[in-house]
């Protein structure tokens, strides 16, 4: 992840993979990574490890460019390895921010790769930097490297514990040493990461279970919250150094992030998605002729609401896959025109009916602005706009892109100035409790909420310590509640 820093501001959103004990360690993550291209198009890389040396590529742009070349993988030979997929959304981006990052400590060589955000890099970056650590990126990944090369503690692994006691934030990391593998999430376990295992016993930590179907692995078991999981010969040992408060995984994942066919903490994000197009229908059912889904990511709520509605599900935009992102293009100009890019209407399906369009979130309102207008003009005789999501109210700060709050089309307007807005002629968001019941929940308890929900809610649940300019009371304030 990158911090905010001089003018290589730049926020990203991640995956990560790592394989300890195969002798073809780097293709498979190479493969992993391929799996996981889905939260990071902008750049990727692997270190990997051979018993006496690491080697380590990195590059801008796709895993199947990055490593398509037979002499880059000859390179990254051994039988440990850890990759990173990046996703860089506006600022400049260069390559000494492409992780993993690598450095030789006093211990040997230190590889690490970390899918989140943290919230106190900067401040921490300043306290080092004053003790005359020269940084050589813009990442708030490469502070953990210098707060685990600067640790008075004695083992690699008391060091790391070391740093981790001192970051805030959002992480899932995993690392690699001269004699192990690591993987560890955050006390709160906002972001994902999972364990697996091949049938000849190497072990896999992967983002997202597709990045182990892909190479053939075996779900284990997630990573807990806290937890620190060690591979090395000896086998496997997990260490819990922190007090684990509740965990509030990262409900954005389950809505857009990760992939339909990814089982992330116990839950089929497929089916997730479907139950919450569900929830959706039921609370704001409408009269319509047919429901539509914003492609890809609106595709399984719209199943499940079209199943629950009992209207027929059309596939009346068709996506070109041939492009990036809508939100890789930096200015409000290119985002327009990349949105014509993606999608198109299949007026066969539109024309003369009444619509439902289902998309998984509005953000700055542009892709359903775009998409109403072109539903329209394919002739749709109504235009009712169904979000599986509740209205994104808030930026997030721990490694999923959102624009700042003033961007967000739900801060600065309320539902009916939202719909005047995409000039749909209705528009329904899934309340609270709906996506929580689509969880599997009762529904959200408000004295412990059972996710991180802050995009919608505000209720941080980790300090803002960079945010707040270090100030430490607000930053505990932050974490009860940001109003503003
Ligand atoms: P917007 O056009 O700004 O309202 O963005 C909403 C669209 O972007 C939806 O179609 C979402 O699928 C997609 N989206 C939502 N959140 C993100 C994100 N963090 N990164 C990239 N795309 C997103």
């Amino acid at each position: 992840m990158t911090t905010p820093f001089d003018d290589d501001h730049l926020r990203e959103e991640c995956g990560v993979f790592g394989i300890y004990g195969h002798a073809e360690a780097a293709r498979h993550v190479a493969l992993g990574l391929h799996a996981l291209q889905h939260r990071g198009q902008e750049a990727a890389g692997i270190v990997a490890f051979d018993g006496a040396r690491f080697q380590a590529h990195r590059a801008m742009g796709h895993v199947s460019e990055t490593f398509e070349s037979d002499r880059v993988m000859a390179e990254l030979s051994g039988y440990a390895a850890i990759g990173h997929v990046r996703y860089a959304t506006f600022g400049a981006t260069i390559l000494r921010n492409v992780q993993p990052l690598f450095a030789d400590l006093s211990f040997g060589g230190f590889g690490i790769a970390h899918n989140g955000n943290l919230t106190n890099a900067m401040t921490l970056r300043r306290k080092l930097v004053k003790q005359g650590c020269i940084f050589q990126s813009t990442s708030d990944t490469e502070t953990i490297l210098h707060l685990v090369a600067t640790s008075t503690k004695n083992s690699e692994i008391d060091r790391l514990i070391d740093a981790l006691h001192q970051i805030e934030g959002a992480y899932s990391l995993v690392a690699l040493t001269s004699s192990m593998m690591l993987g560890m999430r955050d006390p709160l376990g906002v972001r994902p990461l999972v364990l697996g295992k091949l049938d000849d016993g190497s072990m896999v930590f992967a983002s997202e279970t597709c990045a182990l179907d892909i190479i053939g692995a075996d779900f284990v078991r997630d990573v807990e919250p806290g937890e620190i999981v060690i591979i090395s010969d000896d086998g496997i040992q997990s260490l819990k150094p922190f007090q684990s408060p509740r965990p509030r995984f990262c409900i954005f994942e389950h809505i857009y992030f990760a992939r339909p066919d990814s089982v992330v903490e116990g839950r089929s994000v497929y089916d997730v998605r479907k139950q919450i197009g569900a929830e959706l229908a039921r609370e704001s059912g409408v009269d319509a002729d047919v429901v539509i889904p914003v492609p890809d990511s609106g595709v399984p709520a719209s199943i499940g609401y079209a199943a629950e509605a009992r209207i027929p599900f059309e596939l009346g935009i068709i996506r070109n896959h041939y492009v990036g992102r809508t939100f890789i293009e930096p200015t409000q100009q290119i985002r327009n025109l990349g949105v014509k890019l993606k999608h198109n209407a299949n007026r066969p399906q539109i024309a003369g009916r009444r619509v439902v369009l289902v998309d998984d979130s509005i953000v700055r309102g542009t892709t359903s602005l775009k998409i109403v207008q072109m539903v329209r003009d394919a002739g749709a005789r109504e235009v009712h706009m169904r979000i599986a999501s509740p209205p994104t109210t808030h930026s997030c700060f721990y490694g999923v892109d959102t624009p700042e709050r003033s961007q967000l089309l739900a801060a600065t307007h309320d539902i009916e100035g939202m719909r005047k807005f995409i000039q749909a002629d209705s528009l329904a968001f899934i309340s609270m409790d709906g996506l929580y019941r689509a969880m599997g929940e009762a529904g959200r308890n408000p004295a412990a909420p059972q996710f991180c929900d802050a995009c919608f809610t505000g209720d941080y649940p980790v300090s803002l310590t960079d945010h707040w300019g270090g100030d430490e009371d607000q930053s505990r304030r932050s974490r009860v509640k940001i109003a503003g």
